[in-house]
């Protein structure tokens, strides 16, 4: 471990600058301390592990509950088979036994005996072994987050300007770290399309990747992370903290003020057409305000990072009180909102841990909520009761055939019959959109249009699919290029398809973002883009430079190359002759 000045170069993922001091933690189960008690309070710790087991099997309870009578059925054996070894007495009472003989702490007992328990389960090919022991660390989890003596309680804030070390975070890790109060975060691995990614970025909070040199930086080391350039520095000087300090100070403010310049929203062409640049948002923000203010729609709204936040589903009065909220912010302004795109990186907690051996092709998007009627109907519910209130649509992630669209617009229809039967207001023509992400449905979407009334095209998921590159995995980020002519084919694909039967499109993955980009996309005819806010004001400068028929001159070699570094190049050409 260095403790010397050092500057470390890895990858930016999400951009700003901090300056504070390292915590390092194991992405996981969290470090519990060994503690030797004195024989008085041993009483106590068997009491609170009793409660802990109560609270976990009530909680599981209720959650088998929460996610309605109908749900599919391998989640009702995943919470079943959790519930058992929850209410397992004949272990509970072993860790009772092993406190007392050792004189240790509850937490620690019982991390150390879980273990111990499943270590021969772990190390086996039989899946159903492998899944039962992932179903007892899940379990186990929860008792541990129940017991008081975990040595880091999730709920307890950090020092002043904690940067937090760890292999890698989960979307849900970076939102409670957030609410510890982490600046920023050095991870060992992540893409910077990932979710985790999004979700720092919309937070505003830098994310650098080192590989390999994570691993060098010590707890409690004073650091400046710079997330735009990707450098770290351990122990910096103070005439370099000074100067980050001047830095930081100048990025902040700069994205709001950026925004507020702006005079023609949306932006004209050079031939005067105009072009809808909407913001993706994931949680209420600090530029919620300015948005609205310039009326900036929202082509994209992340719910599920709603889970994320909360552990859980939210119920229908929690969801309508934020919708509402969303709406009457953007008022004048409309607001896409996406159902739940949970399961792959994305899980709220342990809640829907189902062990999937290829989780991005599993159980994600649209899939479970068809599966999940009750949840998916609640969530509806509460959009539509908000919609009465502002320019709400509704997207509906990752349709991969056309009967999930079938299936989803048939629980629409009930809930907006159920509303009406009880005289609730929503709004009647409310319009419902879906995901372009994955190959088959922009090979299919003809089949699709006739049954939505708008489209968005999501090339984060549709390169990570049509490139079978995980989107998440440092190892395959070379491969993971939106700009790869099979990924632009598809695109253009869709946007030909939407523009033939009249339907609107929106590009809204990161690449819509991407100002070397948009002159292509603009080319192929597409005039509605939706990006992270960060990058709103260049866009609607840039798009006053563009000229659509001489843009469109790019489409057809761009199409027909070999590679993205070959469409990167003609990209940079073609950026040249604008007069930037
Ligand atoms: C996408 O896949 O491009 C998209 C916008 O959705 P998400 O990034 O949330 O998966
Ligand atoms: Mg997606």
């Amino acid at each position: 471990m260095t403790q010397r000045r050092k500057v470390l170069t890895g990858r930016s993922v999400a951009s700003g600058i901090v300056i504070g001091t390292t915590r390092t933690v194991t992405s996981g189960a969290p470090a519990i301390a060994e503690l030797s008690l004195p024989t008085g309070k041993l009483q106590a710790e068997l009491t609170a592990l009793d409660e802990a087991v109560r609270h976990t099997v009530a909680e599981l309870r209720s959650l088998r509950d929460a996610a309605g009578k109908k749900i599919a059925g391998p989640l009702t054996k995943i919470f079943d088979a959790q519930l058992l070894i929850a209410g397992d007495v004949e272990f509970l009472n072993q860790v009772k036994e092993r406190i007392l003989a050792d004189r240790k702490n509850a937490s620690f007992v019982y991390q150390r005996m879980v273990t111990e328990a499943i270590a021969p389960l772990k190390d086996t090919s039989d899946t159903y072994l492998a899944q039962m022991a992932n179903d007892i660390e899940a379990v186990a989890r929860k008792v541990l987050s129940h017991l008081d003596g975990v040595a880091e309680d999730a709920t307890v804030s950090f020092a002043a300007n904690t940067i937090v070390v760890s292999d890698r975070f989960s979307p849900n890790e970076i939102l409670s770290l957030r609410s510890r109060r982490a600046i920023g975060f050095i991870a060992g691995d992540g893409g910077r399309n990932s979710h985790m990614a999004l979700i720092a970025r919309s937070l505003m909070l830098p994310v650098v990747v080192l590989p390999e040199a994570f691993v060098e930086i010590a707890d409690r080391t004073r650091v400046v992370v710079d997330g735009t350039s990707g450098e770290v520095i351990l122990n910096p000087t103070d005439q370099e903290c000074a100067e980050y300090n001047r830095k930081k100070k100048k990025l902040g403010p700069a994205m709001v003020g950026r925004i507020r310049k702006l005079s023609t929203v949306p932006p004209l062409t050079r031939d005067d057409h105009p072009i809808d640049i909407m913001a993706n948002l994931e949680l209420p923000g600090p530029v919620d305000a300015i948005l609205s203010e310039k009326r900036i729609p929202v082509g994209l709204y992340r719910t599920e990072f709603l889970c994320l936040e909360q552990g859980g589903f939210p119920d229908e009065e929690a969801q309508y009180r934020i919708y509402n909220e969303i709406a009457e912010t953007f008022a004048g302004a409309s607001v896409t909102l996406r159902t739940f795109d949970l399961g792959g990186d994305k899980l709220p907690g342990d809640t829907l841990v189902m062990p999937e051996e290829n989780p991005a092709l599993g159980w994600r998007g649209i899939r479970p909520m068809l599966d999940l009627r009750e949840v998916f109907k609640t969530q509806i519910r509460a959009m539509l009761r908000a919609s009465a209130h502002g320019r709400l649509r509704i997207l509906l992630p990752m349709i991969a055939d056309k009967s999930e669209l079938e299936r989803a617009r048939r629980m629409i229809s009930q809930v907006m019959l159920g509303l009406r039967r009880q005289h609730e207001e929503y709004r009647k023509e409310i319009e419902i959109g879906i995901m372009i992400e994955v190959p088959s449905a922009a090979l299919q979407v003809e089949h699709l249009l006739p049954h939505c009334d708008f489209v968005a095209i999501g090339t984060n998921d549709l390169t990570q699919y049509t490139m079978s590159a995980d989107r998440n995995n440092a190892l395959v980020a070379d491969l993971y290029q939106y700009l790869h002519p099979a990924v632009l084919q598809l695109v253009k694909r869709v946007a030909t398809a939407c523009q033939r039967a009249g339907v609107p499109c929106h590009l809204c993955g990161e690449a819509a973002g991407d100002h070397a980009a948009l002159p292509l996309f603009i080319g192929m005819g597409i005039d509605k883009f939706s990006m992270n806010p960060a990058r709103i004001f260049d866009a609607c400068r840039l798009v006053g430079k563009i000229n659509r028929e001489v843009a469109a001159s790019l489409v057809p070699g761009v199409l027909a190359s070999d590679s993205a570094s070959d469409v990167q190049k003609r990209l940079a050409e073609f950026r040249k002759t604008l007069s930037l």
